[in-house]
């Protein structure tokens, strides 16, 4: 049966409304079967653990089999150590792509730690923002037992497989890339229906401008596909 991986990124309270939005427009066709990447403190403004409410909706999509992992710790780079192929690559929140192993570890546990006290266990796996990586947030990452993390074309379990998985991404902050998901939300499936596996990854900013693209692209990309979270690849 093939599959379909959606996930969704950013999640923060510092957007609550809309991440509850979508996750409720995810849930209306994928159940609990999807993967929630939540920001432990978004732009050194939006610490998880000072949210109740925001606690209780995460333990409460925990319980019902929701996959949470890990995104990052800020979602904020330093920009004016980036390249230029980083600046215009992550519009300055590639937060891991220039990050010294003692700083990338830093980061990655005091995340872990904050998201490990809310949820009561760790998160599941670990995607960098942007999903850019320097060689010393690689190498950071080995000290801890994230399940998975995942790149813009793959996933990497921690047991050494990887599953090349392509995304369809929707992004919303530029008209250019407005129009690019209005495309891919109409063609990503059909372009991806030979695949066995493909990930949809939304963004909590994706809402309310791409509300109906994705919508459509949520509906036609589970019709024929099974739903899974990230870490059901491996299991199966
Ligand atoms: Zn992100």
């Amino acid at each position: 049966m093939k599959k379909i991986l959606v996930s969704l990124h950013d999640v923060t309270p510092v957007m609550f409304d809309r991440s509850k939005a979508l996750v409720s427009l995810i849930m209306q066709r994928a159940g609990a079967n999807f993967t929630m990447l939540v920001v432990p403190d978004f732009h050194n403004a939006g610490r998880i653990d000072r949210f109740p409410d925001f606690c209780s909706w995460l333990r409460e999509l925990d319980s019902a089999g929701v996959e949470i992992a890990q995104h990052g710790l800020y979602h904020l780079g330093d920009s004016g150590r980036f390249s230029l192929e980083g600046r215009l690559l992550t519009e300055g929140e590639g937060e891991f792509l220039q990050l010294a192993a003692a700083e990338a570890e830093a980061r990655i546990s005091e995340g872990y730690r904050i998201m490990s006290d809310v949820l009561g266990k760790p998160p599941s796996g670990f995607t960098a923002p942007a999903w850019m990586y320097s060689t010393g947030t690689r190498e950071a990452l080995k000290q801890f037992p994230f399940k998975w993390i995942e790149n813009r074309w793959s996933i990497e379990f921690s047991d050494g497989d990887r599953y090349t998985v392509p995304a369809v991404v929707f992004a919303s902050r530029t008209p250019w890339k407005r129009l690019c998901s209005r495309f891919w939300a109409a063609a990503g499936p059909a372009v991806f229906s030979g695949g066995r596996v493909f990930r949809l990854a939304l963004h909590v900013k994706d809402l309310p401008a791409l509300q109906k693209p994705v919508e459509r692209a949520l509906s036609s990309s589970t019709r024929h596909r099974t739903c899974v979270r990230c870490v059901d690849l491996v299991l199966n």
